[in-house]
C-alpha cells in the first residue's frame, strides 16, 4: 500500500523528533511492505523566516493533497523570539490554527496512559493508580468559546469584554460519533463531560450525545460535570476509557491528563476530520530550552506516527508493532533525560534522541 505523508518538522525540537519518527516509519515500511512518500510542508517560525507567513496558501494546498500529516511542533521562546513581536495573526501559532481550520480538523484525540515502567514519573500517589490508567481524551477542536464572537468595549466608562460559546447539534454529533467509534475499539465506555447544570450549550451537548449513544448499544455512556472530572482525573484516572468533551473543557482537562502521565515527551495526539485524514503531532511544544541539544524525547512523535497508521491508514497491526517496540525499549531500561528522576540514576540507561529512535526502529518486527 502507498501513502502520501505531509511532514511539518516545524521549530525547536520539531525537526529532531520528527526525524526519529521517520526513521521508525522507514523500518515499518520495510517490515510490512508499505510505501510512504514524504512531502515537507513549511509551517510556524521557519515558515515566517522563509516566506514572511506562518502558513502560506501553497503550503495549505500541499497539505490538502496528502493522506495524512505528521508534525513536530512549532513556535519559539515566547519572551525572546522575534516571532512574538509580530501581530498575532503573523505568529507561528496562527499557522496551526489556520491549518486546523483549512483541513476541518474538528476532533482532537489525546491518549493518556501510564506505562508500568514509568510509574515513578506519575505525580499521583501509587494508591490512586493501583491498575495504572489508559484513557483517550476526545476534544471538540473547532467550535465553542475559542471560535465564538468576541468583543471588548467601553460601557458607562468601564471596559467590558464578551466571549460567546456556541455549539450546533451537527458540531456535537460529529465529534460524539468519533468518540463512540473509538470506544467501540477499546473498553466500550464513554464519559461525556459538560456543565449541564449551568450552560445551555452543555444541555444541548448532553441531548445530542444521548441520541448518538443509541446507535452504540454496547458502549456505556456516563455524563460527568467538568469540575468533578477535574477532581476524578487526579483521584481515580483508572475509571475512564474515552472522555468526550467540548473545546475549552478539553483544552484544560487534556493538559491535566498529560501531567498525570509523567512526561510530556510520551504523549501523542491526533486531529481528525470527517474523512480518514488526520494531523498527528506530539502533545508538547517546540521546547526551545532543549532544542538543538539532541536530548529531546522522540517517543510522543513516534507514537503519533503509530496513531496515523491506526486512524488514517487502518494499519492496526503496524501501529501495534510500534507501540510494542516503545514498551520493549522502556522495559529494557532505556530512557531519555526527561524520563529519569533522581531515584533512577544508575538503574536506567540514558540515551539521546537519535539513540532512542534507533532502539525503537530496531525492535519493529
Ligand atoms: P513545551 O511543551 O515546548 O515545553 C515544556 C517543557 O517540557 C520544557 O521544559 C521542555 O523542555 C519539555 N519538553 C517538551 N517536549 C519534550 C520532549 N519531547 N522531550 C523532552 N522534554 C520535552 O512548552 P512551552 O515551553 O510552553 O512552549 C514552547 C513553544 O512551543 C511555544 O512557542 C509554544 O507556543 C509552542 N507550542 C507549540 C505546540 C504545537 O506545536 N502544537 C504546542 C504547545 C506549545
Amino acid at each position: 500500500m502507498a501513502y502520501k505523508v505531509g511532514v511539518i518538522k516545524g521549530d525547536g525540537i520539531g525537526p529532531e523528533i520528527v526525524n526519529e519518527a521517520l526513521k521508525v516509519l522507514d523500518k515499518v515500511s520495510k517490515v510490512y511492505d508499505l510505501d510512504f512518500s514524504y512531502t515537507d510542508i513549511l509551517m510556524g517560525g521557519i515558515s515566517i523566516d522563509k516566506t514572511g507567513e506562518p502558513l502560506t496558501d501553497e503550503a495549505v494546498k500541499t497539505a490538502k493533497a496528502q493522506d495524512a500529516i505528521l508534525m513536530g511542533s512549532i513556535g519559539g521562546n515566547t519572551t525572546t523570539s522575534p516571532w512574538y513581536k509580530l501581530p498575532p495573526e503573523k505568529r507561528p501559532e496562527a499557522g496551526l490554527l489556520r491549518i486546523r481550520k483549512e483541513l476541518g480538523l474538528f476532533a482532537n484525540l489525546r491518549p493518556a496512559m501510564l506505562y508500568s515502567e514509568l510509574k515513578e514519573a506519575c505525580p499521583l500517589k501509587q494508591s490512586f493508580i493501583p491498575q495504572g490508567f489508559d484513557l483517550v481524551m476526545v476534544r471538540e477542536l473547532t467550535g465553542g468559546l475559542y471560535f465564538g464572537d468576541r468583543e471588548t468595549k467601553e460601557i458607562d466608562g468601564k471596559l467590558v469584554a464578551k466571549d460567546t460559546l456556541t455549539y450546533s447539534e451537527d458540531e456535537i454529533r460529529r465529534v460524539a460519533i468519533k468518540a463512540f467509534d473509538i470506544a467501540e475499539k477499546r473498553k466500550k465506555h464513554v464519559t461525556s463531560v459538560d456543565k449541564a447544570n449551568v450552560l445551555d450549550s452543555s444541555r444541548l451537548w448532553r441531548k445530542i450525545v444521548e441520541e448518538v449513544a443509541r446507535d452504540y448499544p454496547d458502549v456505556r455512556l456516563d455524563h460527568m460535570l467538568v469540575d468533578n472530572t477535574a477532581m476524578q482525573l487526579v483521584k481515580n484516572p483508572g475509571q475512564f476509557d474515552v472522555i468526550l468533551t467540548e473545546n475549552m473543557f478539553g483544552d484544560i482537562l487534556s493538559d491535566e491528563a498529560s501531567m498525570i502521565s509523567g512526561s510530556l515527551g510520551m504523549l501523542s495526539s491526533a486531529s481528525l476530520n470527517e474523512t480518514k485524514f488526520g494531523l498527528y503531532e506530539p502533545s508538547g511544544g517546540s521546547a526551545p530550552d532543549i532544542a538543538g541539544k539532541g536530548i529531546a524525547n522522540p517517543i510522543a512523535t513516534i507514537l503519533s506516527a503509530a496513531m496515523m497508521l491506526r486512524f488514517s491508514f487502518d494499519q492496526d497491526k503496524t501501529a501495534d508493532s510500534i507501540e510494542n517496540a516503545v514498551k520493549q525499549v522502556l522495559k529494557e531500561g532505556y530512557r531519555t533525560i526527561d524520563l529519569i528522576s533522581d531515584e533512577h540514576t544508575g538503574v536506567v540507561k540514558r540515551v539521546n534522541t537519535a539513540e532512542m529512535g534507533d532502539l525503537i526502529a530496531d525492535r519493529i518486527v
